[in-house]
């Protein structure tokens, strides 16, 4: 399936909320949403009724949206979810966390996950001393990222740990910025994710 291409702030304003999907942007005053506070296209600012299986289908589509995760990865990691042992939501969630673009963006090592998997893309990153170029590789407990040798001098990659040095960092991680590493302590519980996601509406919406 072909990944979404158009304007991004579009996604954040037809979810109703911030999705964090620009990066820098996302905390300007620049940010769409505030500044117009209804969906995009010509119906935007029309009805606002949404029936149930709307709710459902706008939360799976916020979480995919918000983790950058194409329609058939994202019912391939609920699948995966259901298997597991525990709450199939909160699998999910830490499915999702546990990819590498999004620990390399929680790390700050990237504005946002489009960035991050491009520098995952392009070779930037080794997991436990091996090249990793798959956005998608899901990391474990103990597993240490590390920013490659050779990328440690590129401008863009200093330019970027620069930008985001301010951003706090999830305590399930312990990024150190001298050593351009970053290494996952555990994968997260619920209380530890900050996202936008519900849940319990997107195992509904499976469950239909
Ligand atoms: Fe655009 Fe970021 Fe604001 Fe979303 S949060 S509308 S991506 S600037």
């Amino acid at each position: 399936m072909a990944r979404y291409t158009g304007a991004v702030c579009r996604l954040c304003r037809r979810e109703g909320q911030k999705l964090f999907l620009k990066g820098e942007r996302c905390y300007s005053e620049k940010c769409s949403i505030g500044r117009r506070e209804y969906a995009p296209g010509q119906h935007g600012q029309g009805r606002k009724k949404t029936s149930e299986y709307g709710l459902h289908l706008r939360a799976k589509q916020r979480a995919r949206r918000y983790y950058g995760v194409n329609e058939v990865q994202f019912s391939h990691y609920f699948e995966m979810a259901k298997r597991k042992v525990g709450v199939t939501g909160e699998n999910l969630l830490r499915i999702l966390e546990s990819r590498l673009d999004n620990v390399v963006y929680r790390a700050g090592l990237a504005s946002s996950r489009a960035e991050a998997r491009q520098l995952v893309g392009h070779g930037h990153f080794e997991v436990n001393g091996g090249r990793v170029d798959i956005a998608s590789y899901l990391l474990k407990a103990g597993d240490v990222i590390t920013v490659c040798e050779k990328s440690r001098s590129s401008e863009k990659i200093k330019a970027v740990i620069e930008a985001n040095a301010g951003r706090p960092v999830p305590s399930w991680l312990d990024a150190n910025a001298e050593a351009f590493s970053v290494k996952v302590v555990n994968l997260p519980d619920r209380d530890a994710i900050d996202a936008p996601v519900d849940e319990q509406l997107i195992v509904e919406f499976y469950s239909k």
